[in-house]
């Protein structure tokens, strides 16, 4: 056995991902021209032709990122893509390609394997792209996917993380928690699943949830909205981690601090119902459970009457001078420091 006797050795869980990804990367300078956009956004930029192309790539891992006891290969097929081309959607940019490659163990069949592509098949079906390539390996036990992403988009168009400015609204798309509800949904299923095979659960009422959970969308229809609206917003993100990681991200990206209004936030009644009937508050799942895939993104003033009824955008908030960090406001105005609480792959929970 391998025994380590470095007494320096530092734990993985103890930094966090981020500090990880800074740690690791953070003696890489970008050294050609064509690097625009290096480690820190939602995609990379980089320009070869005339416009600028936006490239972004995620790993999943059964066991950590999926559970196959509940995540159908077709969804997780889906979901894999999605996750990819909601990186594009973040730069205000529009996915053209992706590349898929693949590790299974013997464990798996042909049949398993095609039923993952029906789901890939789905995705760049119903948003447009191309599978242009990928690697394809075998594994030891589980299930590895590795999806990247190609984009574009005119360069004046390109949304970072970086841009916000003070007093800037802070937006949101969409409703926030469900993915976290259909997982607890999940969960408890596939623990009684475990003590009883024969049951047979009636879980229509958590349909919104699961699906948010299972067969999450990517949000081209609000890209394909600023066109409309003429916006281009400040800065954007997308929320993958929850809400408070990725608020956090925008500060420190666009070193602005934020207020965001707790009553605000949009919550579905069903994610409300879902969380309580869990002992959760509705308003951790927004703020920590993360994989909801919407955007979250800064507009100047100016732009307020264009959003200000539309149906899939809420403001929950606005940009703040850097000093101030950012404060979540309750309904009776207290202010609270955010904190992030979301999901990091290496932290200790
Ligand atoms: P997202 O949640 O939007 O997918 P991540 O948190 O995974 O973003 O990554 C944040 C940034 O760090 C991105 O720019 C990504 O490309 C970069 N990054 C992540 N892991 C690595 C790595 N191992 N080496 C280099 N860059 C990385
Ligand atoms: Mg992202």
């Amino acid at each position: 056995m391998l025994e380590d006797k470095n007494p320096s050795k530092t734990e993985l869980r103890d930094l966090g991902e981020f500090s990880l990804i800074d740690y690791l990367t953070k003696d890489f300078k970008l050294k050609n021209d064509s690097s625009l956009l290096g480690v820190g956004d939602d995609s990379a930029i980089v320009k070869h032709g005339k416009n600028p192309s936006l490239i972004s790539t995620d790993l999943l891992i059964e066991g950590i990122h999926f559970d196959l006891s509940y995540m159908p290969l077709k969804h997780l097929g889906y979901k894999a893509i999605i996750v990819n081309l909601s990186d594009v959607y973040a730069m205000n940019a529009y996915p053209k390609q992706i590349l898929v490659s693949i590790a299974v163990s013997n464990r798996f069949s042909l049949e398993a394997i095609d039923e993952i592509y029906k789901g890939i098949q789905l995705a760049c079906k119903n948003y447009n792209v191309d599978l242009i390539g990928g690697d394809t390996s075998t594994s030891v036990t589980g299930l590895i996917l590795s999806v990247s992403v190609l984009g574009t988009v005119p360069k004046n168009k390109i949304v970072k993380r970086k841009g916000a400015r003070e007093n800037d609204l802070l937006v949101v798309s969409g409703d926030l928690g469900g993915a976290f509800a259909g997982l607890q949904v999940l969960e408890r299923e596939k623990a009684v699943f475990n003590v009883n095979p024969s049951s047979q659960p009636d879980l229509s009422k958590y349909s919104y949830c699961i699906e948010r959970q299972l067969k999450p969308e990517a949000r081209k229809d609000i890209i394909d909205l600023f066109e409309e609206l003429e916006i281009i917003p400040t800065s954007m993100i997308d929320i993958s981690d929850g809400l408070s990681s990725e608020v956090l991200h925008l500060s420190k990206a666009s070193e602005v601090g934020f207020h965001l209004f707790e009553d605000k936030i949009p919550i579905d009644p069903i994610v409300s119902i879902t969380c309580e009937e869990f002992k959760l508050n509705p308003l951790t799942a927004a703020l920590n459970g993360g994989e909801d895939y919407e955007l979250l993104f800064t507009i100047n003033q100016k732009n307020f009457n264009k959003i200000k009824d539309h149906p899939y955008l809420t403001i929950i908030g606005h940009a703040t001078d850097i000093k101030n960090g950012c404060q979540i406001i309750s309904g009776l105005g207290q202010q609270i420091e955010l904190t992030a609480q979301g999901w990091e792959s290496f932290s200790k929970k």
